[in-house]
């Protein structure tokens, strides 16, 4: 591994990385776009994208052999959803979590470089014991932020698009990989966390957070009946019980979402007016909040339905970009085994040991006597 490596490593860290992904528990939702699939798209062209596919995370919440059955099928959807959203498969490579044993390697490579104290003030880990309905936290979800750290590392990501409820985990990676730099060498680069324009997108329930777990969802592939439907069912001002009574806009779920995915200010501006007034319908607001999703959502819905009826071009897309991370992850395996002393330790163990067979082969083949 003389100049030929080096130059290698350079050309290829050429562009900047970034790590970002979703674990395959069914379809991606209004939350997860405004939380992270925006920013990929936005900057999937600048950088060097690996999107996971996260299914071993998805372990520790739900782990039914039923569960992972269906992994495949939700792999599918994940980057279905992904390109959907507006991302080029050809700049991007997703990639199947379990299919590359070595991130549970450096797992437990990662695992004594956090306490459990320190994991345990996380609140998004309580948050999702919580919601699943679990009394007591699992080992593996307490070290999901550890597994995470193995996730980006592995590929040395430098930039992680994550909705909030994720960011602590990327300041857990960067303590990992602070902490993993002093102790045996520089390896890996301090990863940046970017949170996006809606941090945390709330549900149509107006629970603090959209999620499957509660559902309280959007889809990005929900057809238009569908999305009227729910936005019919959304939770408003719960005072306002006739349209004459004023209503409160702050931190109306349906004016949030009007604030968001609506394009057109002067509509806004005029229906706030008059549920501030009382001069609106509830009925009126939620139409027009209907209209504005579904606009959004049909370029989704088209580039979708495309890629779709392309038998198994999503898989190749899995299985191509699986195949071009492992070897990257494993060239990052080696790196942190040489810098942490294992790879010594074992050639010293293979060295003696070799010796050892010869002079005992030697000795055999010798004739008695
Ligand atoms: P769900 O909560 O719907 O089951 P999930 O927790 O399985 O989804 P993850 O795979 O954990 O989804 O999250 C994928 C990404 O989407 C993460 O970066 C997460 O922060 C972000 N995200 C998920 N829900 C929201 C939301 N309601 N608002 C903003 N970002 C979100
Ligand atoms: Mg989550």
């Amino acid at each position: 591994m003389g100049e030929e490596f080096l130059y290698f490593c350079r050309m290829e860290h050429a562009k900047k990385r970034i790590l970002t992904g979703d674990r395959p528990t069914g379809k991606l939702h209004l939350g997860h776009y405004v939380g992270t699939l925006q920013n990929r798209v936005k900057l999937h062209r600048t950088y060097e994208c690996f999107f996971i596919i996260a299914d071993l995370h998805m372990l520790t919440t739900k782990n039914g052999k039923e569960d992972i059955q269906k992994t495949a099928e939700n792999a599918r959807h994940l980057v279905l959803d992904n390109i959907a959203a507006g991302i080029d498969p050809d700049l991007a490579t997703f990639y199947l979590q379990s299919a590359i044993p070595e991130v549970a390697e450096m797992n437990t490579l990662f695992q004594n470089l956090v306490t459990v104290p320190r994991l345990e003030r996380i609140p998004s880990l309580k948050d999702m014991a919580r919601d699943t309905g679990k009394s007591e936290m699992p080992y593996g979800l307490l070290g999901y932020p550890v597994l995470q750290s193995a996730d980006i590392l592995c590929v040395k990501g430098e930039l992680v698009p994550v909705g909030k409820d994720n960011a602590a985990h990327v300041e857990i990676t960067r303590e990992i990989a602070r902490r993993f730099n002093h102790l045996y060498g520089e390896v890996f680069p301090i990863p940046e966390v970017l949170v996006g324009d809606v941090p945390t997108l709330v549900g149509t329930d107006g629970g603090a957070k959209m999620s499957k777990s509660l559902d309280n969802t959007i889809y990005l592939s929900d057809d238009p009946k569908m999305v009227d439907k729910k936005v019919m069912g959304m939770f408003t001002d719960p005072n306002r019980i006739r349209a004459d009574i004023p209503g409160r806009v702050e931190g109306n779920p349906v004016f949030i979402y009007h604030d968001i995915f609506n394009p057109d200010q002067k509509e806004i501006t005029d229906l706030k007016t008059r549920y501030q007034k009382g001069t609106v319908g509830d009925v009126e607001v939620k139409e027009k909040l209907a209209k504005a999703l579904n606009a959004f959502l049909d370029p989704i819905r088209e580039r979708r339905a495309h890629y779709e009826n392309q038998k198994g071009f999503v898989d190749e897309v899995i299985y191509t970009g699986t195949r071009k991370v492992r070897q990257e992850v494993q060239k990052t395996l080696y790196e942190m085994r040489k810098a942490m002393g294992f790879v010594t330790a074992w050639r010293s163990i293979e060295r003696k040991a070799s010796e050892r067979m010869k002079t005992q082969s030697s000795s055999e083949s010798e004739p008695a006597g």
